[in-house]
């Protein structure tokens, strides 16, 4: 019988992580299903330097849902540890990781050099990976469109359908063999908010015998997208008024892209009183062009309208905008005292120039920072997010008086309904186990998953289950 073992991602939000075991009678090595980096805090560093190499020798393919970090961020340390086979994903979320991985790369390897210059004396640390395991990664990777038939080693074939969350996102469908019958397993991957602009809604599947679902806002619904833009255009229209800067901690991924069709509607609206905006992230700059290369893959309604206000002139999307790529410019936007909205990542603040643009600015009472997605326990996201009076950064300690509004709504994952929607158009009650989330988000969704008779388990780490 084929089994599911749950590595990583059970109980949290990241380090996304499973390996189906075929069945014994035609085994040739494991599929794993993402291979996600741990994010927050020292733990998280630990848990991702733990050696790969016997997890790889078990392999023959892995199978990727998504091109974020918690999902596909340890993909370079597998590769260093020895796997050498196929790297499955869809086209745009093989496009998507040459920026984040090379990005992840140049990260670690500052980091280190960072530590190693305090540890004198002592043995020096080295990188997670390097730049050279990225792009042996990158050879592995194979891209695959919506809705392809891909055949996997011991008779798996698997199926991406679109997820709706960020570009190339996908869940995966897969049909195993598993004692003498076909078995179908749905992972969700991370599921998009149907609100959302820009993404096409998750696609709904409806057959599966075991379901891996995402569970990050299992116990919330995120506003409408009306009511996130009114409180989003009161926020923008309060820092002016009051002469500060908007700060907006933003992944690269996505909600950038996202937030710049938002302020770009507001803008040809007549109702988005700053005129400077600044993207200061040369990885979002890329993104950014990703999307409009991979613009097929868009929601064609959302391209319409702004084809339509910018009179078919990408230029005039957004006016405003500048681009700030190197270190100077982003620097020399210190000297902007009020008046701007600032993008930059990284969007939980746990490194990036958000750092720099928050040192500058979180001290005064005319600013304004805008959360706008999912902040992990432990990242100065989560702090401000919480409240804090005081936050350390760059070594500094500094006193929050800047005001801090977070507007769930702009979520690239489905909120708690939408989850109980998906989870709903399956026909032949499959059993669900819930993944990528919390512990109270995972058990609000587990009682209301019951609560409509839905098969809902909670899996520890470790844990084996039969198909
Ligand atoms: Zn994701």
């Amino acid at each position: 019988m084929a089994t599911l073992e749950f590595l990583g991602a059970v109980g949290e939000v990241t380090g996304s992580c499973y390996r189906l075991i075929p069945d014994e009678a035609d085994a040739e090595g494991s599929i794993l299903l993402e291979c996600g980096m741990h994010q927050g805090g020292a733990a998280a560093d630990a848990a991702n330097r733990e050696d790969l190499t016997s997890l790889a020798g078990t392999l023959s393919a892995v199978a990727l849902s998504h091109g974020h970090l918690d999902h596909a961020g340890l993909l370079p340390k597998l590769v260093r540890d020895g796997y050498r086979g196929p790297i499955h994903c869809t086209n745009g979320t093989r496009a998507l990781l040459e920026i984040m991985l090379a990005d992840a790369a140049m990260v670690m390897e500052r980091d280190t050099d960072w530590q190693n210059r305090r540890r004198r004396g002592r043995e020096p640390l080295t990188p997670i990976y390097t730049m050279d395991d990225v792009e042996r990664t990158l050879d592995q990777c194979q891209g695959h469109g919506y809705g392809e038939v891909v055949h996997l080693p011991s008779g798996i074939r698997l199926v991406f359908r679109d997820a709706g969350h960020i570009l190339g996102s996908a869940c995966v469908d897969l049909m195993v063999p598993s004692a003498g019958r076909e078995r179908r397993l749905v992972f969700s991957g991370d599921l998009g908010n149907p609100d959302s602009v820009l993404m096409r809604a998750p696609e709904r599947l409806q057959d599966a015998d075991i379901v891996l679902m995402e569970s990050t806002y299992g116990d919330r619904d995120h506003r409408s997208l009306e009511e996130t833009l009114l409180e989003f255009q009161q926020v923008l229209n309060e820092a002016h008024k009051g002469g500060g800067n908007v700060l907006i901690p933003a992944f690269a991924v996505g909600r950038t892209q996202e937030i710049l069709y938002h302020l770009s509607r507001l803008h040809h609206a007549g109702s988005l009183p700053q005129t400077r905006i600044f993207l200061d992230s040369p990885m979002a700059i890329r993104v950014t062009d990703l999307y409009a290369r991979y613009r097929e893959l868009l929601d064609p309604e959302d391209l319409r309208i702004l084809h339509q206000l910018a009179a078919g002139d990408p230029a005039q999307y957004l006016p405003g905008l500048r681009r700030t790529r190197t270190v100077e410019e982003s620097m020399a936007i210190n000297r902007v005292h009020g008046g701007a909205i600032i993008i930059a990542g990284a969007g939980m603040c746990s490194g990036g120039r958000i750092l720099h643009h928050l040192r500058e600015n979180i001290g005064k009472r005319a600013t304004r920072i805008i959360i706008v997605g999912f902040q992990a326990a432990g990242t100065l996201g989560r702090q401000l997010v919480d409240g804090a009076s005081s936050v350390r950064i760059l070594g500094d300690t500094l006193d929050v008086r800047a005001s801090v509004h977070t507007i769930g709504g702009f979520s690239a994952h489905a909120g708690k309904s939408q989850l109980l929607a998906w989870a709903g158009a399956f026909r032949n009650r499959p059993r669900f186990y819930l993944v990528h989330g919390e512990p109270a988000a995972q058990e609000a969704l587990q009682q209301a998953m019951q609560d409509q008779q839905m098969d809902a388990r909670i899996p520890a780490p470790l844990d084996r289950i039969d198909l």
